[in-house]
């Protein structure tokens, strides 16, 4: 079968490569969709500790064509999508219920070869059915779900003010998310107008254009602060501000991936004098469960943040303008 090969880092091939066979508790998946996200970026430059040569692709819908022989409650042409973490169960942390923080983690396109290729083989435990959900739709799921796990960290409280940095597909995911955990007003900033745009159709109820001193007309939205500053931009810059703008008792959620060695400067001080909560987000934690329902039920929107399709031979220049930012870029569907 065809796929997409990250040989060595800032080495990329789409050739064939054999057919993946399930083990005896793993589904055989043919890929509909892949969800392109900056994880893949790092991986081909060679920003993470695992194995080359690898297959990526962890934001992926399907169809199940094949399933090892102790498989149960599954069956050959379901619909699906996957949680690419494989956690252990039994290691510490596992048994704190951290699944996320695994110590025998595996992560499907990340540490095995994922759905950037014809078909993929999965363990059946991380697979979940969409039923008649849309690929384009399920194949959200995924950052769906670390929006989720994001707002189970820190969850507003009924109409709160909300204010997030970042309209990328990210940020419009937790923007609406926000919303369904209880927010009141939700206020979008950013440095793209179009993105801004997609933020008031999709509910923003003010958004802020991120060019100049912006802090004068995000102030004029909640005058004491924010109860609830979220930064999805991963901006070392924007998240060191984000202390400016939260209220008194209020809460941080740092979201975005900023880069490895990047370091801010807060005051101790501040956060003590006025109760302000930080808090870290990683990955996703038992929570494609929660998302699919947010998917289901239409209360999140995800079709107008698909802004480019490729096919799977297109994935070099899929790559190269994703790391040139050469156009508008919201969300990137590689279809095999
Ligand atoms: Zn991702
Ligand atoms: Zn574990």
């Amino acid at each position: 079968m065809k796929a997409v090969v990250i040989e060595a880092p800032h080495q990329l091939a789409v050739r064939d490569v054999p057919d993946p066979q399930a083990a005896p508790d793993e589904v055989v998946v043919a890929v509909a969709a892949v969800g392109l996200c900056g994880t893949d970026l790092h991986i081909y430059a060679g920003e993470y500790d695992g194995d080359y040569p690898i297959v990526p692709g962890h934001e992926v819908v399907g169809t199940i064509v094949d399933l090892g022989k102790d498989v149960r409650g599954l069956s050959a042409g379901m619909r699906v999508t996957f949680d690419p973490n494989v956690a252990c169960g039994q290691c510490h942390f596992c048994r704190r219920l951290r699944f996320n923080h695994c110590l025998n983690w595996q992560g499907i396109g990340v540490t095995r070869n994922g759905g950037l290729a014809e078909r993929v083989a999965v363990p059946a435990k991380a697979i979940y059915a969409i039923d008649d959900l849309p690929f384009d739709v399920a194949v959200f799921t995924e950052p769906l779900s670390c929006v989720v796990w994001g707002l189970q960290r820190a969850t507003p409280a009924l109409a709160e003010r909300v204010l997030i940095f970042g309209a990328g597909p990210i940020g419009l995911l937790m923007m609406q998310a926000v919303r369904c955990a209880g927010a009141g007003q939700v206020v979008v900033t950013d440095l793209q107008p179009d993105r801004l745009e997609l933020a008031t159709a999709l509910g923003a109820d003010a958004v802020v254009a991120a060019s100049g001193p912006v802090a004068a007309s995000l102030m004029r939205w909640a005058p004491y602060g924010y109860d609830m500053v979220i930064d999805a931009t991963g901006v070392p810059e924007v998240v060191a501000g984000c202390f400016e703008y939260v209220t008194r008792g209020g809460q941080v959620l740092l979201f975005g991936v900023c880069p490895e060695d990047a370091t801010i400067q807060f005051s101790p001080f501040d956060l003590f004098r006025r109760d302000i909560s930080v808090y870290g987000s990683f990955a996703v934690n038992v929570t494609f469960g929660p998302a699919l329902e947010l998917l289901r039920s239409g209360a999140v929107q995800v079709e107008p943040l698909i802004s480019h399709r490729f096919c799977l031979e297109e994935f070099p220049e899929a790559l190269e303008m994703a790391l040139a930012r050469s156009e508008p870029l919201m969300k990137v569907l590689i279809e095999p």
